[in-house]
């Protein structure tokens, strides 16, 4: 396949061994990845009229030279040069900055062709590009590369050209007539050309569009190839319960759930009841009624005679879930027990035995709980909260101790969409995409810093009634780099502002019995105001807490505050959610207004990642997303989606594993260890 492409970069003209070298840098080896080193943008070249272009954008005019240039000059090296330039009898300034040698070139009368930066008002252009001539209509987009070390952009579009002259004819074409067809897109070999060098826009868009497709349809089909494989290949657990039990727990609970909430533990029952592997999503926006949920799927499987493990990122939280459900089994004889980094030595030995012996249906604890000394008697379902922080060395461990439990991992983050299918593509996914009934919005304010002690007062008025307030500030200690309220300072001082009231401090550097404690006061009412880092962001829960004040809030993402404001508005008071903050820039403003404005996680996660990117919802690094070519999964959701759809159809199809067409999507799919050959139902 693609002999010719395969070879090294090195068989074009002027690729000595100095070139190759860095091109290798910049990762291409082969003549396949140099044409695959798509543009990063196109210059344009395009002659436009002048009541076309847009004040402040790059723009190509061509014009006659109507008067001599005039240079000035500024100290030894810079200098300015003006010309004037006829454009449709318009009269147009050129300004071009350290170019004086330009000035014997501009003739009187003669044509130019300048590209710069336009100036719609005072009509001028500051030239970053000039041509002398009329303008070559071969000369109009221009692809624009990432280059290194002394591979220059022109290089590498000659390059670029030589490859596509001498072995474009050996680019396969990889996707099905038929498809092609459907969706009218351009062949392979005519969508490397365009992409490159393109002659219209609109060739230049179809073009990418095949590209795009196609990368998300190969990603997809061996994404969802991959998740048969899992469900497929060795059994799960099955458990089995009578419903009827399951229900009379259900109407235990002293409230009714959601409609939501009975649909996704529908969703989640079904999976338990089958011999597969659950692998599956639960996403809901704080305080929907998560935890509930996974109460009833561990109910459900120690109805069927199995251990649950309820596995959270932190200790309070471990803490937090172990008394919430206590409380919610309290009327069954479901034992629960509690299991973290810091339970050691005659206690921990004592738990762990139960936990082998079976005397205990579940286990709630930091990832601890299976990383070491614990030994399950029959597991048979894993629940994570917050699942980003439930990594797949994790899920390794525990198919390496012998366990294929049902897995159900929860979020609060609300993950968006596009996200959801790119990353976790191989998952199914739940959504409980309502609140429970009686709510109350979280009322929001942004105010700047100079109304903080109006703030103060409110927050006082507040206490008075019995409430209790959260303080968020971003770092913990001051730091010279980042001018922003620390939480140590800022509990000085509301120490002092608040003497009538309890004001206490956590922070992710106080040891972990020190932040139970204040934790703990803080929950059993002891403890007023709270000022706190963001370590109490995910699913600490005291009713009694309505207002929230975030220092700084434009540091944070738009998720990230969305988090924190639902630490109140738990209980049956009006809670309040109060930004602090000056940003400098719009979109700063922008995102304090949308919190203003909305209080649905779902899209505040699309807004974040529209204007932060996927980098802040898994750190960049870990992000799980794959290093697209030339797909942007913010971008081209709408792509990923029918390249999803489609790629779940193909897998399903016969024709997939035995047609001619698709032999390049089959064995990208087979030659990736997604699929193991063993042909569907
Ligand atoms: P999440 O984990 O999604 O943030 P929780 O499960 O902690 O939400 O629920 C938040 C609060 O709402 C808890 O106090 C819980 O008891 C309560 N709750 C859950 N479901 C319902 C419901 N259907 N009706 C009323 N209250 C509910
Ligand atoms: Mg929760």
């Amino acid at each position: 396949m693609n002999s010719q492409l395969q070879q090294s970069v090195s068989v074009l003209k002027g690729v000595g061994d100095d070139k190759e070298t860095e091109l290798n840098q910049l990762g291409i080896r082969t003549l396949n990845d140099l044409i695959q080193h798509f543009p990063y943008r196109y210059d344009n070249f395009e002659v436009q009229p002048i009541e076309n272009l847009k004040h402040g954008e790059r723009v190509t005019i061509e014009g006659k030279v109507q008067s001599e240039a005039v240079v000035r000059f500024y100290g030894k090296k810079k200098s300015r040069l003006t010309v004037r330039l006829a454009v449709e009898n318009i009269l147009v300034t050129a300004v071009f900055f350290n170019r004086h040698f330009l000035k014997k070139k501009l003739n009187i009368g003669h044509t130019i062709v300048v590209t710069g930066k336009w100036d719609k008002y005072k009509l001028t252009i500051t030239g970053q590009d000039v041509k002398f001539g009329s303008s070559d209509s071969s000369r109009k987009m221009e692809p624009v590369y990432s280059a290194t070390g002394s591979v220059t952009v022109k290089q590498l579009r000659r390059f670029m050209n030589q490859a596509l002259q001498r072995f474009g004819a050996d680019i396969e074409e990889t996707l099905p007539a038929a498809i092609r067809k459907t969706y009218k897109l351009p062949g392979k070999k005519e969508a490397y050309e365009s992409i490159h060098f393109p002659e219209t826009a609109e060739q230049l868009k179809h073009a990418r569009r095949r590209l795009v497709y196609e990368e998300l349809l190969l990603f997809q089909l061996n994404m969802q190839a991959f998740k048969r494989r899992e469900r497929m290949s060795s059994q799960g657990v099955t458990h089995t319960f009578e419903e009827s039990s399951l229900f009379s727990f259900i109407d235990s609970l002293p409230f009714s759930l959601t409609d939501a909430q009975h649909r996704v533990i529908k969703e989640i029952i079904t999976d338990m009841k089958q011999p597969l592997k659950m692998n599956r999503l639960l996403q809901g926006d704080v305080g929907s009624g998560k935890t509930v949920v996974a109460s009833v799927a561990m109910f459900g499987a120690h109805l069927s005679g199995m251990q649950s493990a309820l596995m959270v990122p932190t200790e309070i939280l471990a803490e937090q879930h172990f008394q919430g459900l206590q409380d919610l089994f309290k009327e069954t004889d479901v034992t629960i027990t509690l299991l973290t980094g810091s339970t050691k030595g005659k206690k921990r030995q004592e738990i762990n035995d139960s936990i082998r012996e079976g005397n205990v249906d579940i286990v709630v604890g930091t990832h601890a709980l299976i990383q070491e000394d614990v030994h399950f008697n029959n597991l048979g379902l894993v629940i994570t909260d917050e699942q980003h922080r439930f990594g797949v060395n994790q899920r390794r461990a525990l198919r390496d101790k012998g366990y294929e439990p049902d897995v159900l991992f929860m979020t609060a983050t609300p993950i968006p969409r596009t996200l959801a299918i790119s990353v976790f593509g191989d998952m199914d996914v739940s959504i409980i995409d309502e609140l429970p009934a009686g709510r109350k919005q979280i009322q929001t304010y942004w105010v700047k810093p100079p109304m903080l002690e109006r703030v103060l007062f409110f927050i006082q008025k507040e206490l008075k009634k019995g409430r209790q307030a959260y303080v968020i500030c971003p770092l913990i200690e001051e730091s010279d780099k980042l001018d922003v309220q620390n939480a140590i300072d800022v509990h000085a001082q509301l120490q002092q502002f608040f003497t009538e009231y309890q004001v206490a401090l956590m922070h992710g550097r106080l040891h972990s019995e020190e932040k139970e404690e204040v934790m703990a006061s803080f929950s059993n009412g002891a403890t007023d105001i709270l000022v706190s880092t963001t370590v109490v962001e995910v699913g600490v829960n005291v009713p009694n807490a309505t207002v929230m004040l975030i220092y700084d809030a434009d540091r944070f993402g738009l998720s990230q505050l969305h988090q924190l404001r639902g630490r109140v508005g738990r209980g049956e008071h009006q809670s309040f959610c109060i930004l602090l903050a000056d940003p400098k820039g719009e979109t700063g403003k922008e995102r304090m207004q949308i919190m203003e404005e909305t209080q649905d996680g779902f899209a505040l996660s699309e807004k974040d990642l529209e204007l932060r990117g996927p980098g802040d919802f898994f750190g960049s690094k870990q992000s799980g997303l794959p290093d697209f070519k030339i797909a942007d999964v913010v971008h081209d959701y709408r792509a990923l989606e029918t390249a999803r759809k489609d790629a779940i159809h193909f897998i399903n199809m016969e024709q997939f594993w035995e047609d001619d067409s698709f032999l390049y999507l089959r064995n990208h799919v087979k030659q990736s260890g997604a699929w193991s050959g063993t042909k569907l139902d």
